[in-house]
């Protein structure tokens, strides 16, 4: 089946709003084996809008629009795909109520006034969603076995309402179900990782291995197509199997949902283990990434930014002398950092960074991203030096995943 996005707004022609519906419906929508050929985005312009949708139509059997089912009179979405559909408009009864009801929960005494009402108005015969988080419902138009789904702009209406009702809606029209499983990897290059499953990326059809890399990381998404989902299992997992066997450690997890930093934590726990982090170029990045993992309070307790050599010494007990000679951005600091930190917060495992991120203060001898990064463990410290490649975001981001990468081993 062919699926066909139209992004309805005139901020996004004018570069007001980045169009993150439509990188998320498309991903979604590929998640889904829904084929898409064209996307595109139009303005508030009913005539426009209008041809939009029928080209659109004309060449996908499932046409997403996003966008302009508000109240006010620049919102016509739904007016004008109705028109196009040939189906006329008239009130939900449910709708009307839940708007009321909605209103009247989020803005106390509010006046509900007559263009609320609007859209309760909805093309005869289609199928209504309702919104949780705002007033526009979703709409589903079906007409001569092509279909038009309507759903609101705002991105926390628009996700949990597709997520919910849109994706069970898109699973049921194809014949065959699709079934998927990521593994994870870090440590690894992309290319590398590539060469290592070239014979499965290109042999296998069913299921179908598509790699994806991300920074420090490359996602594999194992993607089968059978008539129910045991079957589907059965085809992907053996495939997860043969993965897990080629890419050994560097493999964190098989979950889609689960992150490297919630790998990590759940690592540490599992080994009874505290950690605590020591940073300098990173300032907090690494601290701030394993706090965002829920219940980390068990295994981590605190941590240091020590940006200046100042308190590279006051806080984690980094020696003059190594300041002086070898300076802040050497593996002799890095070790100094990562033993001073594991005594300084009695844990049993520190990682230490401190590095170059730029934009000045590199030099031909320690250029723009170097990092050296230390790992305390047991009285053992090992240190990896880095040359990340990229702006100062960019480097932090790689120093911080490469420590999340490090704490796992
Ligand atoms: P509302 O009832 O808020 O008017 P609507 O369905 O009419 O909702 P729009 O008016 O098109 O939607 O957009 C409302 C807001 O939703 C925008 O200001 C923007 O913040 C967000 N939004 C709309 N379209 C997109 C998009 N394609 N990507 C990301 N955000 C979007
Ligand atoms: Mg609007």
């Amino acid at each position: 089946m062919i699926v066909e996005l139209i992004s309805v707004g005139t901020e996004i022609l004018l570069g007001n709003i980045v169009n993150t519906n439509a990188a998320y419906l498309s991903e979604k929508c590929a998640v889904l084996g829904l084929s898409q050929f064209h996307q595109s985005a139009v303005g508030d312009n009913p005539k426009r809008l209008e041809d939009a949708i029928i080209l659109a139509l004309s060449r996908a059997d499932i046409l997403i629009l996003s966008g302009g089912l508000g109240p006010t009179k620049d919102d016509l979405t739904k007016e004008t795909a109705a028109k196009v559909m040939n189906k006329n408009l008239v009130q939900d009864i449910h709708t009307k109520e839940r708007i009321q009801e909605y209103l009247q929960k989020v803005i106390p005494n509010h006046m509900v006034t007559e263009n609320n009402w609007k859209q309760a108005m909805v093309p005869e015969g289609a199928i209504i969603i309702d919104n949780l988080n705002g007033t526009a419902p979703g709409i589903i138009m079906e007409d001569n076995g092509k279909r038009i789904i309507l759903l609101p702009g705002p991105p926390n209406e628009l996700i949990p309402m597709f997520q919910e009702d849109i994706v069970p809606y898109l699973n049921k029209l194809q014949p065959e179900l699709i079934y998927s499983k990521m593994v994870k990897i870090c440590g690894l290059g992309e290319s590398y990782v590539e060469t290592q499953i070239m014979d499965l990326i290109e042999e296998q059809t069913n299921p179908t291995v598509a790699p994806y890399a991300k920074t420090g990381e490359v996602h594999l998404r194992i993607t089968a197509k059978a008539r129910n989902e045991e079957d589907a299992m059965k085809l992907v997992a053996p495939v997860v199997t043969e993965l897990k066997k080629r890419f050994q450690d560097a493999v964190f997890t098989t979950e889609e949902r689960v992150t490297l930093e919630e790998a990590v934590v759940e690592l540490l726990k599992e080994r009874e283990l505290t950690v605590t982090t020591v940073e300098s170029c990173t300032g907090g990045l690494l601290a701030g990434k394993i706090i965002n993992v829920a219940g980390v309070s068990d295994c981590y307790k605190e941590g240091y930014i020590t940006y200046s050599n100042e308190a590279k010494k006051r806080l984690v007990n980094v020696s003059e002398s190594t300041l002086a000679v070898a300076g802040a951005v050497s593996e002799e600091c890095a070790k100094e950092m990562a033993i001073g930190g594991a005594q300084s917060a009695n844990a049993d495992v520190c990682i230490a960074i401190t590095g170059i991120a730029g934009p000045d203060g590199g030099t031909q001898e320690k250029p723009v991203g170097l990092v050296y990064e230390a790992c305390y463990y047991k009285g053992n410290v090992e240190v990896n030096k880095f040359l990340f490649k990229g702006n100062r975001d960019k480097i932090r981001e790689q120093a911080v995943v490469k420590a999340l990468t490090l704490l796992r081993k």
